[in-house]
């Protein structure tokens, strides 16, 4: 059998990869800690459950316009608009069954085969996969350590250029948890407004964000709007991943074509999921911002965890729920120390190296887990890794 071209790269999620061999120990009796896969461990807020199953005792079980319900696209211009000091207008909001197809249906929109897109490296894997179905030339741009792993500015230079359609930001980032500083923004934006090409901003995480720091947005620098799509969503604030809503923000021409590949491909989002996203936003916040705080006291026995093991440095990310230590010292593949991590310690992990070359030589671990599960985590990968 031959399948076309445009889906011969395509690659499962690492995530799902380690979450088969644990579920596979698992079935043979092993204990085994999951910090591989990048949910909140909270269930969906109960205000917002109830929203949901109120709307199907309502018969609220219908299509909606493809972009979404006016209701809930008045609020999140609203709400979305005020968090980063713009005033939007509800026709630039497309709602999408989760955040993913506001990543995808734009990419289709915006690149011709060939057009270079410049994405994170480390980053997250959809990135590549969507350019690569457009037919786009994927460009990684590496990501320094040092500096909250925000882009290597020297190396992001030399790598934009005229060919360049799309630029593709994650901030607070998966897998790494940095958070692109406002000076890196401005001078992504002058070289955006240089070579005439678009910027997607992936703020999935941005009210997951720690020690007061409030996230900037590219969208809100000076003119950057009409050439940028913010994509954000409910599946990490709200603890509503398996509910599947999201969202895109972009100017209204291209909502209106992202729009049709939703009408040809979804049709829409299920109408109760957006009536549970209308209350999510639309209703009390306390919640959010106390699960926050909860991630922020994980994020910190996690980091101090890890950095008092030999050979391991951990940067103490400013966002989402993940830590991306350094395992360099340890001179082995990160697939290898990941595949060891689960087989002696039982705590599965994500290897660097799923998220792009330059996330070889790090692991991924996800802190949305109870304190105790941690602790035990941290326990058991300081004696594997002591026992190298
Ligand atoms: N962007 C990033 C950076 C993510 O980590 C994820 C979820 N893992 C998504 C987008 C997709 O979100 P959703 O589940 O709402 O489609």
């Amino acid at each position: 059998m031959s399948f076309a071209q445009r889906t011969r790269h395509l690659q499962p999620e690492g995530a799902y990869q380690v979450l088969d061999r644990a579920q596979a120990l698992e079935a043979g009796g092993r204990k085994i800690i999951h910090l591989e896969i990048g949910q909140p461990d909270f269930e969906t807020f109960a205000n917002i459950r109830q929203a949901g199953i109120q709307a199907i005792d309502a018969g609220l079980t219908r299509y909606t316009p493809p972009a979404g319900m006016r209701a809930l696209r008045e609020v999140i211009a609203e709400d979305a608009g005020q968090r980063r000091g713009l005033v939007l207008n509800p026709n630039q909001v497309v709602v999408s069954p989760g955040a993913k197809p506001n990543l995808f249906f734009p990419v289709l929109a915006l690149v011709e085969p060939g057009d270079e897109v410049l994405y994170p490296d480390p980053g997250f894997p959809t990135y590549e996969a969507m350019i690569r179905v457009a037919g786009g030339i994927p460009v990684p741009v590496p990501l320094l350590e040092t500096k909250n792993f925000s882009f290597d500015l020297e190396a992001f230079n030399r790598l934009v250029n005229a060919r360049t359609r799309l630029i593709i930001l994650n901030s607070p980032s998966n897998p790494t948890g940095g958070v692109i500083p406002q000076a890196d923004l401005e001078q992504i934006a002058l070289a955006a407004e240089h070579y005439d090409c678009w910027v997607m901003s992936d703020e999935i995480y941005a009210r997951i964000a720690y020690d007061g720091v409030s996230v900037p947005s590219i969208a809100s620098l000076p003119g950057m709007l009409v050439r940028t799509i913010i994509v954000d969503g409910f599946s990490k604030t709200y603890a509503m991943t398996g509910w599947r809503l999201g969202f895109g923000v972009m100017p209204e021409k291209l909502a209106n074509i992202v729009q049709l590949l939703l009408t040809h491909s979804v049709g829409c989002t299920a109408q109760f999921v957006q009536v549970a996203g209308i209350e999510a936003l639309a209703g009390p916040q306390d919640e959010v911002e106390a699960v926050v705080a909860e991630y922020q006291r994980r994020r910190d026995i996690i980091v101090a965890g890890l950095n008092a093991i030999p050979g391991v440095t951990c940067q103490r990310p400013q966002g989402a729920f993940y830590v991306f230590p350094n395992i360099k010292s340890f001179g082995r593949a990160s697939s290898a120390l990941a595949h060891l991590l689960l087989d002696e310690a039982g705590v599965a992990v994500l290897p660097g190296s799923a998220f792009g070359e330059s996330g070889e030589g790090y692991l991924r671990l996800v802190y949305s887990n109870s304190i105790e599960n941690i602790q035990l985590a941290i326990d058991g990968i300081s004696q594997a890794l002591l026992s190298l």
